[in-house]
């Protein structure tokens, strides 16, 4: 369709989409295995029905950032919370990218970072990550920012969605050195034990209570910055953009920060034995991750494996159309039966079509 009125550059985008599918056991989104335990579950509801629905929420999100803020040991001005780490991520690419500015991206990752960086008229610069090692290249991101007209902007996800590799030691800061803005994507850095980098004016660190925290379906994001940097992206994020339910939810959880830190352990123990199970395998080549997932090379066709494995009830991503990930699936981390079930769907699969 040719529409005059939309922008030519929303025409062109296609949609971030993902086709609705369902197996007994899903590891197609990242997501943790356990469910949000149903006592706090109880909990969360008792403290939002005492609270007033026909009032807005806290304009300032003042208690979640407060709980973000202790737990991390920052400041409340350091904080935003968001709907989600996406909203903020909007946020805070509207408040650096204009018409014009050029953001530098390791590809392959999250394909939300150049869909809302064209959308505000930036021009995206691709840097190859070298699939084998899944490392960050800070070198060749440092090159890229050398060749752009004026300080770039640059996203970095770490640990990185598909590849599970993460920036290097002093990475970020080199590329703050270098001039350059950063947004560093820590969405899953609950499963990596890399600490997040000092505060600084022109780095912007996105979490999330999506992954690690168990409440995908709650919507809960926040950004960490300095006083300055966070009072500009707050211009931009919308007022009210956290609902009390939601609030309360990720308040409870920090509160029992414990249990989900014992659920981590557990997943990272997981991929471990997942990544060994996987090299095991003839034919299949794991990405080294430190996240809560694994990509994985074999010799089928992704689309063909993917189907095999959805019939044996088990429900993964294809990443085969990320640039250089030709036969590549992805498998979130699960609980512990739902890794063998994949591991054994997977065994089974490539068997058949092997022999
Ligand atoms: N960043 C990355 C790299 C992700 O993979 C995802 C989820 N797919 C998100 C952010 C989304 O986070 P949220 O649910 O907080 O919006």
């Amino acid at each position: 369709m040719s529409a005059p009125f939309i922008r030519e550059a929303i025409r062109d985008l296609r949609a971030y989409t993902l086709e609705p599918r369902e197996a007994p056991v899903k590891l197609d989104q990242n997501e943790s295995p356990y469910d949000f335990p149903p006592e706090l579950k109880r909990e969360v509801q008792a403290r939002v029905a005492a609270r007033a629905w026909n009032r807005y929420p806290d304009f300032e999100t003042q208690r979640l950032r407060a709980a973000i803020a202790l737990r991390h040991g920052l400041g409340e001005e350091n904080v935003l919370a968001g709907n989600g780490s996406n909203e903020l991520l909007l946020a805070a690419i509207t408040t650096f990218v204009s018409g014009g500015t050029e953001v530098v991206i390791p590809v392959p990752s999250f394909a939300l970072y150049e869909k809302l960086v064209t959308v505000a008229g930036g021009s995206v610069r691709r840097v190859p990550i070298d699939l084998a090692s899944g490392v960050i290249p800070v070198d060749a991101l440092l090159e890229s920012c050398r060749g752009c007209d004026s300080a770039p902007v640059v996203i970095v996800c770490s640990p990185n969605n598909p590849t599970g590799g993460v920036i290097p030691r002093g990475g970020i800061e080199r590329l703050l050195e270098s001039g350059a803005t950063v947004i560093l994507d820590r969405a899953y850095g609950e499963f990596d034990d890399a600490e997040r980098p000092p505060l600084h004016e022109r780095l912007v660190v996105l979490s999330t209570f999506s992954k690690a925290w168990g409440i995908a379906g709650l919507r809960v994001g926040w950004l960490a910055s300095t006083e300055e940097t966070c009072r500009e992206i707050r211009k931009v994020k919308l007022p009210y953009n956290m609902n009390v339910f939601s609030e309360e939810a990720a308040i409870v959880a920090l509160e029992n920060a414990l249990l989900l830190d014992a659920r981590v352990a557990t997943i990272v123990a997981e991929r471990e034995r997942i990544a060994r199970a996987l090299a095991s395998i003839s034919g299949v080549r794991p990405f080294p991750s430190r996240a809560n997932f694994i990509a994985f090379q074999t010799p089928l066709d992704a689309g063909v494996l993917f189907d095999d494995l959805l019939r044996a009830g088990v429900l993964v991503r294809n990443v085969s159309a990320y640039p250089g990930m030709q036969r590549c699936l992805r498998t979130g981390i699960g609980a512990p039966e739902e890794n063998d079930r994949f591991i054994a769907a997977l065994r089974e699969a490539l068997k058949e079509r092997m022999s």
